[in-house]
């Protein structure tokens, strides 16, 4: 049985929308997953002074794979693109973080699921707005429109 999830994607390193792009490729072939939709891709300012801009979007892909296979896949597809881990939040090539599995809730060390801060990203929510219905709630209760609404789109560019 597969699980419709949803998956934020980000660069702001080598070609941000190459990367996405080969990203969304990558996601597609991989083992156990398939590829249902992607949002438009959106520019912002990095959230730390001195990074280059971003480019962001989300992906709906359907997937039987269980959640940390589905990490490990996301993490092999940062690491063939050239992620290079060094401070948190440093510049990358790539970051693919698992936004929603389904309507699972999940905390341990290496998956936190609904994505810990994904209600104070407008680069995530809005997004994701256009891969959902607009009654949408998430596992743990909240409903999109209500965080979109304490998340104003501002600073946000459209691509
Ligand atoms: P942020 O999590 O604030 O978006 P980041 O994406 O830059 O920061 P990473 O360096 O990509 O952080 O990941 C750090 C760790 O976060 C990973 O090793 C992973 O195990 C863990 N992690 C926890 N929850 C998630 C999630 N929902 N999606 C992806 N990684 C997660
Ligand atoms: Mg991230
Ligand atoms: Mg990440």
């Amino acid at each position: 049985m597969s699980v419709r999830v949803y998956i934020g994607l980000g660069s702001n390193l080598a070609e941000p929308a190459e990367q996405l792009r080969s990203a969304l490729d990558a996601l597609d072939k991989a083992e156990g997953t398939r590829l249902a939709a992607v949002s438009g891709f959106y520019a912002s300012d990095s959230l730390l002074p001195g990074q280059p801009r971003y480019t962001n979007a989300v992906a709906a892909l359907d997937t039987t794979l269980e959640p940390l296979q589905l990490l490990d896949a996301l993490q092999a597809i940062e690491n063939d693109q050239g992620r290079v881990r060094q401070e948190r939040w440093g510049p990358r090539t790539l970051d693919l973080d698992v936004l929603l599995f389904g309507q699972q809730l999940l905390d341990s060390p290496r998956l936190t699921v609904p994505h810990y801060h994904m209600h104070a990203r407008p680069f995530v929510l809005y997004p994701l707005a256009e891969l959902v219905p607009a009654d949408f709630v998430l596992a743990d209760g909240r409903s999109l429109a209500q965080l979109l609404a304490a998340c104003p789109f501002s600073g946000l560019e459209r691509l």
